[in-house]
């Protein structure tokens, strides 16, 4: 089973449309309205984005815990590598990381291989 890295247009708005939701949860967690929410969710990394909407923004982002803070940087990083053809690829060893991986954690950065040298977690199969 050779299969290339590179994510086709259907994989591209797959990801990218669990990026968005991942995203719109996380700030669910701090917007008090769906229409803050909804406003928010217009605004994708490197859009224009007036500087009201800026504002509310980095109000929303100072609400956000360290954790969710981090995971939100996570994703917007994510959304960067979607648009410049680098997402699902190994930040460490180049190799492709797996579909199952992404769709699991659609901001991951290594391969399992990678991500087991950094974390050693226990439940990883070889
Ligand atoms: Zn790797």
């Amino acid at each position: 089973m050779a299969r290339k890295g590179q994510l086709d247009a259907d994989g591209s708005s797959e990801f990218r449309g669990l990026l968005r939701e991942a995203r719109q949860q996380l700030l669910r967690t701090v917007v008090m309205t769906d229409g803050d929410l909804a406003s928010l969710s217009d605004h994708e990394p490197g859009s224009l984005v007036e500087d009201s909407a800026r504002a509310a923004m980095a109000d929303l982002l100072a609400r956000l815990e360290g954790r969710e803070r981090h995971e939100l940087d996570e994703i917007q990083a994510a959304q960067a590598r979607l648009e410049t053809g680098s997402f699902g690829v190994c930040e460490d060893c180049g190799a492709t990381i797996p579909l199952p991986r992404l769709r699991a954690v659609p901001w991951a950065r290594h391969c399992l291989g990678c991500q087991a040298r950094d974390e050693r977690p226990s439940d990883v199969r070889s």
